[in-house]
C-alpha cells in the first residue's frame, strides 16, 4: 500500500474554520463592492454568483433574472440540442449567454450549435474534470473557437488547477462530491470538500501569476449552504460561488410548485447524477451519485439573492474589507473546535419558539 505523505492532513469542510474579525472603516454596506472584473470577456458581474446548470435550477428565466441581478446563470446540458439552443436564445443579455455540454456523444455539435446562436461561455460539466476526455474536449475547443470562455470541472487538487489552467480553460469549478445531493463520497470514496479544494487551487493560483503562468478563475461549487459560506469561499480564494440547493425552489426555477401531504408548497430538487433525473432525461439510469429532493418554494429569486448579498456583505465588513480582492488579504481563518460550531447556532435554553 502507498500512503501519500499528505494523508495525514486534513481536508477542511466550511464549518470546521471560522473568519476572525478584524478592525473596520466600512461605515455602510453600500461602500462594499462585491462584482468581479471578468476581462476575458469585457463583463463586469456585480455579484459573484452563478447558478449551477441543473434542471432542476437553470433554464432560460433563471439566466435573465442572474443577470438582472448581477450575477450569472448557465443553461444546463440535460436535454436535446435543440431545446438547449431554444432556452439559450431567450436569453436576452447577449453578452453572457452561457450553457453547459458534456464531453463525449454530441458534445461538438452541440457546442456548434450553441455557438451559433451567441453561446459566449461554455462550460464542460462533468464530474471528474480532471480527466483525459475533458483535457481532450478543451483542446479542441480551444482549436476549433479560439475565443470562447471556457468553464470546466469539478476539480479537486493543485494538480488538477494546473492541469487544466494549462490546457486553456479560463474557470474551474472546485469541489467534489460536496453537493447537497450528492452521494459521490459515500459510493466512491473520493471528493474533496469545497472549502479545501478552493483553499488548494487558489494557494496554487497565487503562485502561477508569480510566474505569469495561466491561472483560471476559481467558482466554489457544492455544499454551500448559507452566507456564511459565500463569504468563507471567496475570503479562501473564490472569484465566484455556485449554488444549487440555495436558490433551489424558487419561482424562477424550471418545474411546477406542487402541495405536500403537509400542506406545504414545494418544488422538486434533483441531483442530475440522481435515478430520477436520469430517468427524466434519458430514460433510463446508470451509476447513480446523487439524489433527489423536494425543497420548500421560496418565492422570487430577487429576494433569496438580496438577503444573501446583503449578508455577505455585512461578512465583508466583518473582514475590513470593500472588495473581494481586500477580503481575501485581509481574511484570518481559523480552524474551530465542534463545541465552537455549535456555539455559533442558536442556543438559547427555555426560549418559547
Ligand atoms: P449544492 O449547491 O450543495 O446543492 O450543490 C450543487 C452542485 O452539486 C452542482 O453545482 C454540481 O457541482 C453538484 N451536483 C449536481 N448534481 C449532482 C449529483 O447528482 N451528484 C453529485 N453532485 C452533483
Amino acid at each position: 500500500m502507498f500512503i501519500n505523505y499528505k494523508s495525514n492532513q486534513k481536508a477542511l469542510s466550511f464549518d470546521d474554520v471560522i473568519l476572525q474579525p478584524i478592525y473596520s472603516d466600512i461605515m455602510s454596506r453600500s461602500e462594499i463592492d462585491t462584482s468581479v472584473d471578468i476581462k476575458e470577456i469585457s463583463k463586469i458581474l456585480n455579484i459573484p454568483i452563478i447558478s449551477s446548470p441543473m434542471s432542476t435550477v437553470t433554464e432560460s428565466y433563471m439566466c435573465n433574472s442572474m443577470s438582472e441581478l448581477g450575477g450569472l446563470g448557465i443553461i444546463h446540458r440535460y436535454n436535446t440540442i435543440d431545446f438547449q439552443v431554444k432556452l439559450l436564445s431567450q436569453i436576452t443579455d447577449t453578452s453572457t449567454r452561457s450553457a453547459a455540454i458534456g464531453v463525449s456523444g454530441d458534445y461538438k455539435e452541440r457546442l456548434s450549435e450553441l455557438i451559433k446562436n451567441g453561446l459566449k461561455i461554455v462550460c464542460l460539466d462533468v464530474a471528474h474534470g480532471h480527466h483525459i476526455l475533458v483535457k481532450n474536449a478543451i483542446e479542441y475547443i480551444r482549436k476549433e473557437y479560439p475565443d470562447i470562455f471556457i468553464i470546466a470541472g469539478n476539480i479537486a487538487s493543485e494538480y488538477a488547477y494546473k492541469d487544466l489552467s494549462d490546457w486553456g480553460v479560463n474557470a474551474v469549478r472546485t469541489s467534489v462530491g460536496s453537493g447537497s445531493i450528492c452521494t459521490t463520497r459515500i459510493q466512491t470514496g473520493h471528493g474533496m470538500p469545497t472549502f479545501n479544494a478552493v483553499l488548494e487551487c487558489s494557494k496554487t493560483r497565487k503562485e502561477r501569476q508569480r510566474y505569469n503562468q495561466p491561472a483560471a478563475y476559481i467558482i466554489a461549487d457544492g455544499g454551500i449552504k448559507n452566507s456564511g459560506d459565500i463569504v468563507k469561499s471567496l475570503a479562501a480564494g473564490a472569484d465566484f460561488v455556485m449554488l444549487g440547493s440555495m436558490i433551489s425552489g424558487t419561482k424562477e426555477t424550471p418545474g411546477v410548485i406542487t402541495t405536500n401531504d403537509k400542506g406545504k408548497e414545494v418544488k422538486k430538487y434533483n441531483g442530475m447524477a440522481s435515478k430520477a433525473a436520469q430517468k427524466a432525461w434519458k430514460g433510463s439510469y446508470s451509476s447513480i451519485e446523487g439524489v433527489s429532493s423536494y425543497v420548500s418554494y421560496k418565492g422570487t429569486i430577487s429576494n433569496v439573492i438580496n438577503e444573501i448579498m446583503s449578508n455577505v456583505r455585512s461578512g465583508m465588513s466583518y473582514s475590513g474589507s470593500r472588495s473581494i480582492e481586500e477580503l481575501q488579504n485581509n481574511a484570518i481563518f481559523k480552524i474551530q473546535t465542534s463545541a465552537s460550531h455549535i456555539e455559533a447556532n442558536p442556543h438559547i435554553f427555555n426560549r418559547d419558539n
